[in-house]
């Protein structure tokens, strides 16, 4: 009986093992450098794929800040906002769309320079709770056809008036119908729209991360 319950104990222990192994291995993994990242580390969109259209606003002055405020232009964001932005990539390119990227994530220092200047949280978040930018869980996004062409979303990108919002309706049928294009995907692969603001995308499960205020490198 004592040989069969050592056997039974070991044989537990081995199990017990190997699952607890097979579960960290979902969330936890390696980059190319064979760094160990999970879910939640920040990475550089352009190295998980190529299928994106760029054009930081913030890296350059042509924005609400009318200055340069990132010394170049990457989008970086946590791992699982980078895999989401993906699969939504996947669904519009197979309807002949790709996904413009206006900004990623977005160091704390920099959401206080937006604040005092557009201390209005329709349009900017106060950095005192941080935005989900600063937490590597948001995007700004339009989409272009197969030319290259962005959509008609009836305003530019940071125009911040009534006409950004997704409940004004008092814009043409072919701008209604590409931002319900661009919202229903999204919403489809786990992110959250922003009423007032026609571009801006929260990934849901990263609403509570830590806000972060780190730079990346320009190389
Ligand atoms: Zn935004």
């Amino acid at each position: 009986m004592t040989r069969y319950f050592k056997s039974l104990l070991i044989f537990c222990s081995f199990f017990w093992i190997i699952s607890c192994k097979s579960q960290s291995a979902i969330s936890v993994t390696e980059d190319k450098k064979g760094l160990t990242i999970s879910d939640t580390t920040f990475v550089n969109l352009k190295d998980y794929s190529q299928n994106f259209v760029y054009d930081m606003k913030y890296a350059t002055s042509d924005n609400f800040l009318k200055a340069k405020v990132y010394d170049c232009a990457e989008c970086f964001l946590r791992l699982k906002t980078v895999n989401a932005l993906i699969k939504a990539n996947t669904k519009f390119m197979k309807k002949g769309y790709k996904i413009k990227i206006f900004d990623c994530y977005r160091p704390l220092d920099i959401q206080k320079k937006m604040w005092e200047i557009v201390s209005n949280p329709q349009y900017v978040a106060n950095p005192a709770k941080g935005s989900i930018h600063n937490r590597g869980g948001a995007v700004d996004i339009t989409l272009v056809d197969n030319n290259g062409k962005e959509l008609d979303m009836g305003t530019s990108f940071d125009y911040f008036g009534i006409e950004s919002s997704h409940n004004y309706l008092k814009v043409s049928q072919e701008i209604q119908l590409n931002r319900e294009l661009l919202k229903k995907i999204m919403i489809q692969k786990g992110f959250n729209s922003f009423d007032s603001e026609w571009w801006h995308y929260n990934l849901k499960s990263a609403l509570k991360d830590p806000v972060s205020n780190a730079k990346w490198d320009c190389n």
